[in-house]
């Protein structure tokens, strides 16, 4: 019997995926300690793992592993070049949720635009002339959005923000003009040369040495006083002390923050305090419908791995596919 080892609950659509199969034995982590991988891996042929920091020891004596699942598209926590070392392939869920995190983003935006926090705030108070006077809300529809990263989220947003009537520009170097010109999107090279000239700003950049903390005080200075921040990316892009000064100063619009650079905030929180910033608790990817389908694919990865048939375009690390 091949051993599938689960670090997370899994929904029970990729559960089903897993238990069609009678050749395995699946094995729930109890904890997510480092100790409870060092125990466990040994005897696994496959690892499923949520968000759980993998430790890259407990790879040393991972023999019989042939492939981990992450059940999601980010990976840092997991230590790649230790197992394209050991030739495990780390295989991903691919665009799955791409539409449900920029469906969120969307959302931000809107609730930011709309000034639906105050709003609720002021019928709930008995506000209800006071709030209609101070004519809060703007319209997306003829504004322009600079996405940072045009991967498959940025993508899914660009099509969204169009719908709504914006502008979409894009700094990616990784994509090129023409790619983007095909999305109806405007190919910029130097992003902090247009930030003057742009009413929302969204994030979707993984978290790397040249992207922590990019947007900061100089960033936000350039900005329009009623310019958005959006980031459903990762914590550490923004700093968030920076940003919370800005808003509380009213130097910028509003803030939709879905990812922390500390996870959770911690309640001292600079962003807390200011009521024209918008917070979820990393949720962006997280639908029951997206959960359906992020469970089934990270099942199938794993029936995929366990029989040597991965897609390369779900593997991070596909260069040990077939070693
Ligand atoms: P992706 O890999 O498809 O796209 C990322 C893009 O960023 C790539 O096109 C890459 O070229 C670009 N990029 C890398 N470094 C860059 C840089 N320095 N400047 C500009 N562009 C750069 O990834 P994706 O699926 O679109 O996901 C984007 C981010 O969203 C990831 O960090 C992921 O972890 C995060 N995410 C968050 C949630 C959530 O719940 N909030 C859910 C899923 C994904």
């Amino acid at each position: 019997m091949l051993r599938v080892l689960l670090s997370g609950k899994l929904h029970p659509d990729g559960l089903a995926v897993l238990r069609a199969r009678d050749d395995l034995t699946l094995v729930e982590m109890a904890s997510e300690e480092p100790a409870e991988f060092v125990a466990k891996l040994p005897d696994a042929d496959a690892l499923l793992i949520r968000t759980a920091m993998l430790p890259r020891e407990a790879l040393v004596n991972a023999r019989r592993l042939k492939v981990v699942s992450r059940h999601g598209v980010g990976y840092d926590n997991v230590p790649v070049d230790a197992l394209t070392e050991y030739g495990i392939p780390l295989a991903v869920v691919g665009g799955i949720h791409s539409g449900t995190v920029a469906e969120h983003a969307m959302f931000l935006m809107l609730a930011l635009a709309k000034a639906g926090l105050r709003h609720d705030r002021a019928v709930r108070a008995g506000d209800w002339n006071a709030a209609r006077a101070r004519l809060e809300a703007f319209e997306l529809s003829g504004r322009t959005l600079l996405l940072i990263g045009f991967g498959r989220i940025g993508r899914a947003l660009a099509l969204r923000a169009q719908a709504f009537g914006m502008t979409v520009l894009a700094y990616d170097p990784n994509v090129p003009e023409a790619a983007m010109a095909e999305a109806g999107v405007g190919k910029v090279a130097d992003w902090r040369a247009v930030l003057p000239d742009i009413d929302v700003v969204s994030l979707h950049v993984p978290r790397l040495r040249e992207t922590e903390n990019m947007i900061a005080a100089a960033e936000l200075a350039q900005m329009k006083p009623a310019a958005l921040v959006i980031n459903t990316s990762r914590g550490g892009l923004i700093d968030e002390a920076a940003l919370a000064a800005a808003l509380l100063e009213g130097r910028i619009g509003g803030a939709g923050i879905d990812t922390f650079d500390e996870e959770p905030p911690r309640p001292d929180n600079p962003l807390f305090a200011s009521d024209r910033a918008i917070l979820s608790p990393h949720i962006a990817g997280l639908t029951g419908e997206a959960m359906a389908r992020l469970s089934v694919t990270a099942a199938e990865n794993v029936l995929a791995g366990l029989d040597g048939r991965l897609d390369p375009a779900l593997v991070v690390n596909a260069a040990v596919l077939g070693k």
